[in-house]
């Protein structure tokens, strides 16, 4: 172990240093408890032995700080002193030392106080690792949580989520956003030709397709089995519609062959539906969900690998206009 002696008389901490340097642990040492406090927080010391009366911070004092700023790292203490009062113990025990010694120091006394002490912080060793670990499992489980394990994309939690709160913000900000949702086309078709590994194959490549192309400020997340969903703030239906259409692209030229599929190109293509949200919109952000799924259904109607934008008298009419105008 690594321990500091803190004590103003030369002489004990000489007599200190050398019983537990014949012990085989680390010695540093400090001749006042300012000294002892700066040693404590840059060396990484397991064990403190200090002395109770010292120039700067005394025995106790140094006692209270190290249990009030220094975080998890545990350090052992062992409180030295000449005094022999019994609630003067008690107040250093008070104060964060975990065990006490009365001066003169014999040698036994020093070796069975540092037994305990590398049993304790051994502990506290083991205890803050799993504490590390049980974090990084909690993080690595948030995140599975959230992720869509074929795709690696956002999931459709983290997607409701995420729609949520672009939602939340556009609301406050009085900003606005778009979304895009996307579906494969013939991919049941796709499947029964070619199979459903490659069909995984196929989902695996498009959303990684997807993830390269959007700009950083554009989530797309797996909203279901072949349905793909495009979160674009600061969007109106406009640029919503070009990102989409980019999106379709390039799926479209990664080229990936489908070729039993009943219509032109006979490659892997996407429909898209768009719909946007503005500060004069009445809509929850899943009625603006449904309005890009009621758009989807269109552009697949319209023979598919193209997209289609909700109209914007879709909003006028939730607003009290007379439809169809
Ligand atoms: P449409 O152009 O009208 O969208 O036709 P479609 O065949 O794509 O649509 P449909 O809803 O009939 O079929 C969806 C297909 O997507 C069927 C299903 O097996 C496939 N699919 C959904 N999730 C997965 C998946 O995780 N892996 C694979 N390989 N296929 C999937
Ligand atoms: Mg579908
Ligand atoms: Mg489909």
């Amino acid at each position: 172990m690594r321990i500091l002696v803190a004590d103003d008389d030369a002489t004990s901490r000489l007599l200190l240093k050398a019983m537990v340097s014949k012990l085989g642990h680390e010695c540093l040492v400090a001749e006042d408890g300012d000294r002892a406090w700066d040693v404590l927080t840059s060396q990484g010391i397991d064990v403190l032995l200090t002395d109770w009366m010292m120039p700067g911070l005394n025995g106790p004092d140094l006692c209270r700080r190290v249990r009030s700023e220094l975080g998890q790292r545990y350090v052992y203490i062992v409180l030295i002193t000449g005094l022999r009062f019994p609630e003067q113990v008690l107040e250093g025990m008070g104060a964060g030392a975990d065990d006490y010694l009365i001066k003169p120091v014999d040698p036994f006394a020093v070796q069975t106080r540092l037994v305990a002490a590398e049993r304790v912080t051994d502990l506290h060793h083991q205890v803050i690792e799993f504490r590390a670990q049980l974090e990084r499992a909690n993080l690595e489980l948030l995140g599975q949580s959230l992720t869509d394990s074929l795709t690696g994309l956002g999931n459709r939690r983290s997607m409701e989520a995420e729609l949520a709160s672009t939602h939340a913000r556009a609301l406050r900000f009085g900003s606005h956003y778009a979304i895009a949702m996307f579906d494969i086309d013939h991919f049941k078709i796709f499947n029964d030709h070619y199979g459903h590994l490659a069909g995984d194959e196929a989902l695996h490549q498009i959303a990684e397709c997807m993830g390269r192309v959007v700009r950083a400020s554009e989530n797309v997340y797996r909203y279901g089995g072949e349905e793909f969903l495009l979160i674009m703030t600061d969007c109106n239906a406009d640029s919503g519609l070009v990102a989409a259409k980019r999106v379709c692209q390039a799926v479209h030229d990664m080229a990936i062959p489908h070729e039993s599929r009943p219509t032109p190109p006979p490659v892997v293509t996407l429909s898209g539906g768009v719909a946007s949200w503005t500060r004069s919109s009445p809509l929850t952000a899943l009625e603006v969900l449904s309005q890009s799924d009621a758009a989807l259904y269109v552009a697949k109607a319209a023979g598919r690998n193209c997209v289609h934008v909700a109209a914007a008298h879709d909003t006028r009419e939730a607003e009290g206009a007379p439809p169809g105008t």
